[in-house]
């Protein structure tokens, strides 16, 4: 099937592609419907509306279940994020496709680091490194997959800021697709092999994640394009709805309720923006008990497009190009930054950034308080928790779930200048009095 986009300037973009095998191949999703005017398209690999250019996102009839039974059946689910299936655009049978299987990571309750902060109504980290390739993207790319499947492209394909592409070049090899990737040139070590060793193409741009995304909107337009699954691009709307199930298993993890904040790292925005979606859905399905609850973003202070936005009062983001060591979240034009701004304000939440040095100083106060080592992106997650605290932003009587989006060993650069060994000694008891460690 051909992938359409409409071109910027173009008043009569075609017919929506048609979907056969709709709407079985999809679950409970029915279409896609327009974020900006409601105008809603049948299911294909399409991501912006045609009369208004906004994003699409997944519209679902969840029908009338009940929660009960709605729940029940969820906890009899696989401990993977298939469990919510569901609540998912993916079929009935998903469990019995080839793929990696992500989620239901732990989330750990996160004592000491909360009598550091401050924190006394009880702080959870999310642990999204302890998914198969280490970062929260394997969840939105095992959900692309499967529309990709259904659609019948044959390679998958991605924008990324290092995360995404090991996400999509494993996922690749497990799901039978051929994969080819971009990313910036200039990534960290630990990102590029890990997008090298699945064995896919991987390609690096001369340019900043914003060029890079610029590329492949191009590629996609033209005939090279044909049959790809830009995973964050072209499928788009199905890779947001992964976020969800970060949603879905904190409040299962809490016993089916919701927290009172969560503070989530922001590079496009997608999940952020997704989380919430989920965390609505939940309500409006009966699984959780309605309450407020305060949604906060997390950003580099090199890279602070939202926050600054969020902070000036504006509801347009503008765009800055992005000088930090948090390199999984350098995205200068977020294209969920507007989304991000309203969710920030109509939950009461905010958007704060952190500078270099406080992302490192968050990354070890997380590993030596809870054991986690996180990379940057949970650097800055964290480094915000405790400004956000500190500037009474964030009430540190309620309950509140950081989430840890990727593993500290994608950025060992990070933190290798300023850790190392305690003592070298020669393997004698001596040496090791002498060296003051007895
Ligand atoms: C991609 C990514 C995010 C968030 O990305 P969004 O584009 O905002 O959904 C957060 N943390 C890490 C480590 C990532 O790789
Ligand atoms: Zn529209």
């Amino acid at each position: 099937m051909a992938v359409q986009s409409p071109a910027p300037g173009t008043t009569d973009p075609g017919p929506a592609p048609a979907n056969p095998d709709a709407p079985s191949a999809f679950g409970p999703a029915v279409a896609l419907s327009c974020r900006e005017c409601g105008a809603r398209v049948p299911l294909g690999p399409v991501f912006a509306c045609e009369e208004c250019f906004g994003p699409l996102e997944v519209a679902y009839d969840f029908g009338d279940e009940g929660p009960e039974a709605l729940r029940a059946r969820i906890e009899a689910g696989p401990q993977n994020i298939w469990r919510y299936a569901p609540l998912l655009p993916v079929p009935a049978d998903v469990t019995d496709k080839p793929n990696l299987n992500p989620g239901f990571t732990k989330l750990v309750k996160a004592d000491r680091l909360a009598a550091e902060l401050g924190v006394t109504g009880g702080l959870y980290v999310k642990d999204d490194s302890g998914n198969p390739t280490h970062s929260f993207k394997d969840r939105v790319v095992a959900i692309a997959v499967e529309a990709a499947r259904t659609f019948g492209l044959t390679t998958l394909s991605c924008s990324s800021t290092g995360n995404l592409a090991g996400a999509v070049g494993a996922a690749a090899v497990r799901a039978g697709f051929r994969s080819c990737v971009f990313i910036p040139a200039d990534l960290e070590a630990g990102k590029v092999v890990m997008a090298a060793v699945y064995g896919g193409e991987l390609v690096g741009i001369e340019g900043t994640y914003d060029d890079v995304n610029r590329f492949c909107s191009e590629l996609i337009g033209d005939p090279i394009g044909e049959n790809w699954g830009f995973t964050n691009v072209n499928l788009r709307p199905y890779y947001g709805e992964g976020s969800k199930t970060l949603a879905f298993e904190i409040c299962e993890q809490l016993g089916w309720r919701l927290p009172d904040n969560i503070v989530i790292p922001i590079a496009s925005g997608s999940q952020l923006t997704k989380i919430d979606k989920g965390l609505q859905e939940l309500i409006r399905l009966g699984l959780v008990a309605d309450k407020p609850y305060r949604i906060y973003g997390a950003q580099a202070e090199g890279c602070s497009p939202v926050s600054a936005a969020f902070k000036a009062g504006h509801d347009v983001v503008r765009p800055v190009r992005p000088d930090t060591i948090a390199k999984s979240l350098a995205i200068g034009n977020p294209a969920d930054g507007p989304y991000v701004l309203d969710i920030a304000r109509r939950t009461g939440g905010a958007v704060e950034d952190v500078d270099d040095e406080q992302i490192v100083a968050a990354i070890k106060q997380l590993a030596r308080t809870e054991g986690i080592f996180t990379e940057t992106a949970g650097g800055v997650t964290i480094g915000v928790l405790r400004k956000l605290i500190e500037s009474g932003q964030l009430d540190p009587a309620a309950e509140t779930v950081a989430i840890n989006t990727g593993d500290g060993l994608k950025t060992l650069d990070a933190v290798a200048p300023s850790t190392g060994m305690t003592a070298v000694i020669r393997p004698t008891l001596d040496s090791f009095r002498e060296a003051g460690l007895a």
